[in-house]
């Protein structure tokens, strides 16, 4: 019997009317006004705007002017815990990310200790069940301590609910161990997500390698330290047939190789950031420590091939990557500063404002790309269709905000969209059929 590998925080399933709501979802056919009732959580009834009667025992929410789009998923944050909770924990981690329309997270294992055991594992899904806001699944470490030399107990961590493993925040640097690890991803399933970098290429940098850093006198981290190791992994994954993810990918290098593996059948996806899609090295120009993320801002050439990428399907999803550090961590030199930025809260609106009102991409495009990757690694995926747990985000594409003026729900603040004004922002959010997040000026309609 398979493990269920999402684990639902403890928030009740609801019963609500959403009258006369945009309901726009590509995958179930939906782009057109309609009355959606929600009964125990479960999306019930699908009707015509102001067809459905309401029932004073449930909640009404009224929808008109408003987008109900499937709940996003996110395959790629860190939640901090164990270990570094002055940075985020569980709780403060999910709520951020219900705030910015997600259903679910997977969650990376560079905690302290790392997530690389199943009785941490077995610990994590439980304090998951009492603290979560919304699902949460595992991808524990590919080797022992991100140490790049034991694999770690792979077959175990699955049969305790690991969705898939990765050594994020550190690439696989042995082919032998990489390659060892792909044959037993085919025995036990589940995806290898891998963090491309090739550190002997990286090593001593802090931003883009280019007229940046030049300029500015840092040291520069290269494109083909991420390229040239994706495309050995790529290589790798074709040859065992195993099934592997790229994470963040940041130049064009990368998405001509992923192009290029997809078109030889290999079994691989790839993932690419609001960052890397909307910022470039020239943001890092003011020396802002929230521009220090890793992979590193690269050109407008790099932006735009990952632009292309994720129009065409090379790149099959977004994630945000969300890398909470604490203030004084942040405030520092920038060689010194950590890498990362917070994404979960302005991912959908910070690409609604700067790729779709522009019309560089189609807001179906974007709905899709933000949940896609639920069926990358198996995983439900949100559907507005009755039958289906109610996974949605209720979203006012009119108004305008700007980021971080009224602080963060993540426990950290180090966000690089922060003060930029936005448009498209999150009212509620389901998760699970579980109310997980209401903006506060956002009033449900009394009965
Ligand atoms: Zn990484
Ligand atoms: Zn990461």
């Amino acid at each position: 019997m398979a493990q269920r590998r999402l684990v639902h925080g403890p928030l009740a399933p609801v019963d609500l009317l959403l009258r006369d709501v945009h309901v726009l979802d590509p995958r179930a056919g939906l782009h057109a006004r309609h009355d959606v009732r929600v009964r125990a959580g479960e999306v019930a009834e699908l009707a015509g705007p102001g067809e459905l009667s309401y029932d004073p025992a449930e909640e009404l929410v009224e929808g008109h002017g408003r987008h109900l789009l499937p709940a996003f998923v996110d395959p790629h944050v860190h939640l901090r815990t164990p270990g570094q909770e002055h940075k985020e924990d569980l709780e403060t981690g999910t709520r951020a990310a219900a705030a910015g329309g997600y259903a679910a997270v997977l969650a990376m294992p560079n905690t302290d200790p790392v997530l690389d055991s199943a009785p941490l594992l077995r610990s994590l899904r439980d304090a998951a069940a009492r603290e979560a806001r919304i699902s949460v699944g595992f991808l524990p470490a590919i080797t022992r301590g991100l140490q790049g030399e034991q694999l770690s107990e792979m077959a175990e961590l699955r049969e305790e609910g690991a969705v898939g493993f990765t050594d994020d925040g550190r690439p696989v640097q042995s082919a032998g161990m990489l390659r060892k690890a792909l044959q037993y991803q085919r025995l036990c399933g589940g995806v290898i997500a891998l963090h491309e970098e090739d550190p002997t290429l990286s090593r001593g940098g802090s931003m883009h390698e280019g007229t940046v850093s030049a300029a500015l006198g840092l040291g520069g981290i290269p494109t083909i330290a991420e390229s040239t190791m994706l495309a050995r992994d790529a290589a790798l994954a074709g040859y065992e047939d195993a099934r592997v993810h790229f994470q963040h990918l940041s130049c064009s290098a990368s998405v001509e190789a992923v192009a290029d593996a997809k078109a030889r059948g290999w079994r691989i996806s790839a993932e690419a950031s609001p960052h890397h899609l909307l910022l470039t090295e020239e943001d890092v120009r003011g020396m802002d420590t929230r521009m220090k993320m890793h992979p590193p801002l690269a050109t407008e050439a790099d932006r735009r091939a990952l632009i292309e990428g994720l129009r065409s399907g090379t790149i099959d999803c977004v994630a945000t990557d969300h890398a909470p550090h604490a203030r004084d961590e942040k405030e520092v030199p920038f060689e010194q500063a950590p890498m990362g930025t917070t994404g979960l809260e302005t991912a959908f609106a910070a690409l609604y404002t700067e790729l779709v009102l522009p019309g560089v991409l189609e807001l179906e495009l974007l709905v899709r790309r933000m949940s896609a990757a639920a069926e990358l690694f198996e995983l439900p995926t949100p559907l507005i269709a009755p039958g289906e747990p109610a996974n949605v985000t209720l979203v006012d594409l009119d108004a305008e905000f700007i980021a971080g003026e009224r602080g963060w729900e993540s426990r950290s603040e180090n966000c690089c969209f922060v003060g930029r004004r936005l448009r498209g922002r999150v009212l509620m959010t389901l998760s699970g059929g579980a109310v997980v997040y209401r903006e506060r000026a956002f009033s449900v309609v009394a009965a």
